[in-house]
């Protein structure tokens, strides 16, 4: 498999209004703007920095996975998301290295990127996201 890069970090949020302003206003990072995942109950905007970008996550309802996430464990970092040449190989040389995946296929996450999360079982309870962009 072939990591090129930590492509983001993400940090799940109460308010990416609320947030926002430590990105931008403190530390001085530009704001890509906002998109909302239907499937994934989720909102998410992007700060660019450097190679990489910060990823704030607010949840869009009650039963959506970031909100259940500040549920147990308060706002904060969430994942962790390396960029890879092929998504596919990536995720197959993963499960023949016996780590558990929670997609065992891609799918669309925000900028239309190809994602798949592994299980934090696997990962010393630190989520990992695999993305594949082209950009
Ligand atoms: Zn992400």
């Amino acid at each position: 498999m072939k990591i090129l890069k930590i492509d983001h970090l993400g940090i799940a949020v109460n308010s990416i209004d609320q947030a926002k302003s430590f990105w931008t206003d403190v530390l001085g990072l530009p704001h890509e703007g906002n998109e909302t995942v239907t499937e994934q109950k989720v909102t998410t905007a992007f700060f660019p920095v450097g190679e990489s970008e910060v990823e704030l996550l607010e949840s869009t309802a009650p039963d959506g996975p970031v909100a259940k996430f500040i549920e147990k464990r308060g706002q904060g970092f969430q994942h962790v998301a390396f960029r890879v040449e092929n998504i596919e190989a990536a995720l197959a040389e993963l499960k023949a290295k016996g780590i558990r995946l929670i997609d065992e296929t891609p799918r669309i996450g925000a900028g239309g990127a190809r994602i798949a999360f592994l299980h934090p079982k696997d990962t010393q309870g630190v989520l990992v996201e695999l993305c594949e962009r082209h950009d």
